[in-house]
């Protein structure tokens, strides 16, 4: 028996592409946003292989500053638990506390799709179970893959009108991980 070939798109010698949310709304945002993309990028396994423009938004159900966002994309062959272990040991390490529900945050990182894995455990829900509702996570995703279809949901450019009364602004400025 033979076994095809795995989509070129999403898999490669075992290895997935996955696309992570990146958010901080607290401290120098463009310095912790830089320092958490050198970090994803250093991480065991993983390449970096895009990452989007740099978003401002008003925070979603929340006071607070403005959040900075933007999407990374990593092709990595970490297991979903270990990589968001890896997410959360990042946020951790920038100090993040959660006092409350949607306190402001230096960092946060979110799985938001590995490869068409869909994922319902205690710990990690895959794809984010909020994505498609949020502007920030949106318009960034799609920047970096205008055809991105998502397990569950389709064609993602179909939830931009429902987003479209989101205010938010993509920056002139880049993130680097030097
Ligand atoms: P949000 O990012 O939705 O505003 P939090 O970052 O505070 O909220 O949520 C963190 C919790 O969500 C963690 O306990 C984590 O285990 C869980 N979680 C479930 N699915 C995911 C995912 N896809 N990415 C990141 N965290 C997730
Ligand atoms: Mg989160």
């Amino acid at each position: 028996m033979t076994m095809g070939p795995a989509p070129a798109q999403i898999m490669s010698q075992g290895r997935s592409l996955v696309f992570i949310g990146l958010g901080a709304n607290l401290g120098d945002l463009t310095q912790t946003l830089s320092q958490a993309l050198a970090r994803l990028a250093a991480l065991p396994e993983t390449r970096l292989q895009a990452v989007s423009g740099i978003y401002r938004s008003a925070p979603v159900e929340a006071d607070g500053p403005d959040y900075l966002n933007a999407v990374a994309c990593l092709e990595t062959a970490l297991a979903p638990l270990d990589l968001l272990d890896h997410l959360q040991s990042l946020e951790l390490a920038h100090g993040r506390a959660r006092p409350f529900f949607n306190a402001p945050r230096t960092l946060d990182l979110d799985l938001l799709l590995y490869g068409e894995q869909q994922l319902q455990t205690e710990r990690l829900t895959v794809p984010h179970p909020r994505l498609q509702q949020r502007a920030f996570v949106l318009l960034p995703l799609l920047e970096l893959a205008p055809d991105l279809a998502v397990p569950g949901l389709g064609s993602l450019q179909r939830f931009l009108p429902a987003v479209a009364d989101q205010a938010i602004a993509r920056l002139d400025a880049a993130l680097s991980t030097a």
